[in-house]
């Protein structure tokens, strides 16, 4: 007993000697940690305004789920589970490198609470976490080099692979594991040297490993190696403290307060400028992000906690087809320019206009709004509301590429991007002969409904989308909806025009719609539109409930009020794409596919990416007048997706997505091969009626 507590005190006493230098390191260490947070908060205190500070308990329990649950981080399962287990073991190993740091100055010192027999079992735990974290950086490391995943490349328009600095952080990591194990290691071989006791340490972990090698080394030889094991971790920690604000590994400290803060509706777009009203809009001098101090300090924050692990980009349909935008460079490129600008030593530049500078303008036009990148993203990094803030910033200069120009104009003065006649609205349901089979009735004052059907611009004037239209009317006369239409008091649901940049246009179709929704004296809204259905929802106040005709469907199939006939091609498989703005935007994914379900005879495949997983069509409303820099069309690759997973007949639920697919399966060469049918068109097709 007396030998263990010996060899104990002897390597105390060698720790001892370092105390003065120990302290020094610490006071150091801490003080330029503090220093450069400070720095790094000063773009985020001339950052604009964001209001994130409502629902603490919503936000707390997100914090649990994505932060410490680490939700998401599974959609990757290598690269997940091998985070997952680096934050456990961080998580773990926390205490014991803060009690390891005051034992430099304070050589008794033992956490609070692992004083009896909780100490033992807390030292195996973190040897094992210790051991893990090592393993994880070892495997980071080989995956990083050799198999080289294609979501970390850094293509040459966006700079140099960032592959070194990773490398440098694993090391560092891995050098603080085998620092810390050492530590521990050299003292417990100390305490085994013959004659002595064991110290317990976990079998087969580092430590336990390292103990094992160490275990005939003579006395002064292990008092050197425990001293020097302690200064390297010292050194280690405070060098990896210091240094992570410099670039990825910021997200470590900055991650749970970006959990925090994130958006809660993520729907809704953000306002132009957060606690300015409508009515006060004109007086914002200045429109969205200019520069880089236009973002809002929640944005900043955003560029800080992304961990580079390119997740967003390899789920963008833009960045799949090859337009000039990568989510994960938005946000890098910002960070790497708020360095720069904002550095820790030197003055503040500030002041750049971003767009020509740090982006291009096809970079931020090419976004469909598609929200992939979003609903990938492990960190809760925001692009939408960033990207729609920086086309604001461009309309309000004048900056809109020629193609958009003239539906535009056409919104401003006829209420649609065609350019159409506003008493053509209502043409597609007044046709005689769809009238004799379908009354629609346009509502006004003597001409009262329950329910409105929003029926938006491309289905009122587009040939083939009216068919949408008459499907959609159809059913809800099938179900006995008594509904009608605005003709031509509705105007576009300027659902694409908010997501251009175009507020103040927006607001104009959007206060007419209103008045007009409100003046027909409806209770409810249906559209077949999901841009209408988001923008009725969430653009919009003081509008009746509104449903998709999908949710309608779906209900009514439940009630018993749709029956189906059974589907006659035995040889047609169907695949369901998810639109953006239905799926990912509002989570519908199951009432669509429960319709489908509920046809007899149906023959549905899965597409691997579905759900929110989903592949953008190409974008909707003014997207389809943007001609962007493009390898291959999203539809293309998207309708390849439908073939390869065996389907002939895509049924999608939005007229956008209709577009595009159907273009696509004439520019893929599937034409004969594949055909696509609305849901809407499909449900009326197959709909048992007495009559029959
Ligand atoms: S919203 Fe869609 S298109 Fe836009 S950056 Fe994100 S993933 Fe890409
Ligand atoms: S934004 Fe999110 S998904 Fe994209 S690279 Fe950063 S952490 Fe990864």
């Amino acid at each position: 007993m007396e030998g263990i507590q010996s060899a104990a005190q002897q390597m105390t006493s060698w720790l001892a000697t370092g105390r003065v230098l120990f302290l020094l390191i610490h006071l150091l260490g801490v003080a330029c940690f503090f220093y450069i947070v400070a720095m790094r908060l000063v773009p985020l205190i001339r950052g604009q305004r964001d209001f994130r500070f409502d629902q603490p308990f919503v936000r707390l329990g997100r914090v649990l789920k994505f932060w410490l649950g680490q939700w998401k981080h599974p959609r990757y399962r290598t690269a997940g589970t091998i985070h997952i287990f680096i934050f456990a073991g961080f998580i773990v190993l926390a205490m014991r490198a803060f009690s390891v740091l005051i034992v430099g100055v304070s050589q008794n010192f033992v956490m609070p609470g692992l004083s009896g027999r909780a100490g033992p079992i807390y030292d195996i735990i973190t040897d094992y976490a210790a051991t893990i974290v090592f393993l994880c950086m070892v495997i980071a490391v080989i995956r990083r080099l050799v198999f080289k995943p294609a979501r970390y490349a850094v293509p040459a328009r966006y700079g140099k692979a960032h592959t070194a600095d990773a490398i440098f952080l694993l090391s560092l990591i891995a050098i603080l594991m085998v620092a810390d194990s050492l530590f521990a290691a050299a003292k417990a071989a100390a305490q085994s040297q013959p004659g002595q006791s064991v110290e317990v340490l976990a079998a087969f972990s580092l430590p336990w490993m390292l103990q094992k090698a160490l275990v005939s080394t003579a006395l002064p030889t292990l008092g050197m190696l425990y001293f020097g094991a302690y200064l390297v971790h010292e050194l280690t920690f405070y060098f990896l403290l210091c240094y992570r604000p410099f670039g990825i590994q910021f997200h470590v400290e900055t991650s749970l307060f970006n959990i925090y803060f994130a958006k809660l509706d993520r729907e809704i777009l953000k306002p132009v400028r957060w606690g300015v009203s409508d009515e006060h809009l004109d007086q914002v001098k200045s429109f969205g992000v200019k520069t880089f101090e236009d973002f809002t300090w929640k944005h900043m924050l955003d560029f800080y906690s992304c961990a580079d692990c390119g997740r967003c980009s390899d789920n963008c349909p833009a960045n799949a087809v090859g337009r000039p935008l990568s989510p994960r460079f938005i946000t890098i490129k910002a960070r790497d320019y708020n360095f720069q600008h904002y550095p820790v030593l030197g003055r503040v530049n500030n002041g750049t206009a971003l767009v020509g500078s740090i982006y291009s303008e096809d970079e931020i036009w090419s976004c469909t709004t598609c929200g992939a990148c979003e609903a990938e993203c492990p960190l809760l990094v925001e692009y939408i509301d960033k990207i729609v803030d920086l086309r604001r910033g461009m309309v309000d200069d004048g900056n809109v590429p020629q193609s958009l120009q003239k539906p535009l104009k056409a919104l401003e003065s006829r209420g649609n991007p065609y350019g159409k006649m506003e008493k053509k609205k209502a043409d597609w349901a007044n046709a005689k002969e769809f009238q004799q089979i379908c009354p629609v009735k346009t509502l006004g004052k003597n001409n009262g409904a329950d329910a409105l059907y929003f029926v938006d611009s491309i289905t009122s004037y587009d040939d083939r989308m009216q068919a949408i239209g008459r499907a959609t009317a159809k059913i809800l006369n099938h179900v006995g909806e008594n509904f009608g239409i605005l003709g031509a008091a509705e105007k576009d649901s300027g659902h694409e025009v908010r997501r251009f940049g175009e507020e103040t246009l927006f607001m104009a179709l959007r206060d007419h719609n209103v008045d007009a929704i409100k003046a027909s004296g409806v209770r409810r809204i249906v559209t077949a539109d999901p841009h209408a259905y988001n923008a009725l929802k969430h653009d919009y106040k003081d509008v009746p409930p509104v449903e998709h005709i999908s949710q309608v469907i779906a209900r009514e199939v439940k009630a018993g009020k749709i029956k189906f006939n059974p589907v006659e091609n035995e040889n047609s498989v169907y695949a369901y794409h998810d639109p953006c703005y239905l799926g990912r935007h509002n989570q519908i994914y199951d009432d669509p596919r429960d319709v489908l379900d509920a046809i007899p005879g149906l023959k549905r495949v899965e597409m691997t990416r579905s759900r929110d997983r989903s592949f953008c069509c190409g974008g909707g409303g003014l997207m389809l007048f943007y001609e962007p820099k493009e390898d291959e069309r999203m539809g293309v690759k998207r309708v390849k997706m439908a073939a390869e997973a065996g389907a002939n007949v895509m049924v999608t639920a939005c007229p956008f997505c209709m577009v595009n697919i159907e273009d696509a399966i004439k520019v893929a060469g599937l034409e004969g091969k594949m055909t696509a049918i609305d849901l809407a068109e499909l449900v009326d097709q197959q709909i048992a009626r007495e009559s029959q």
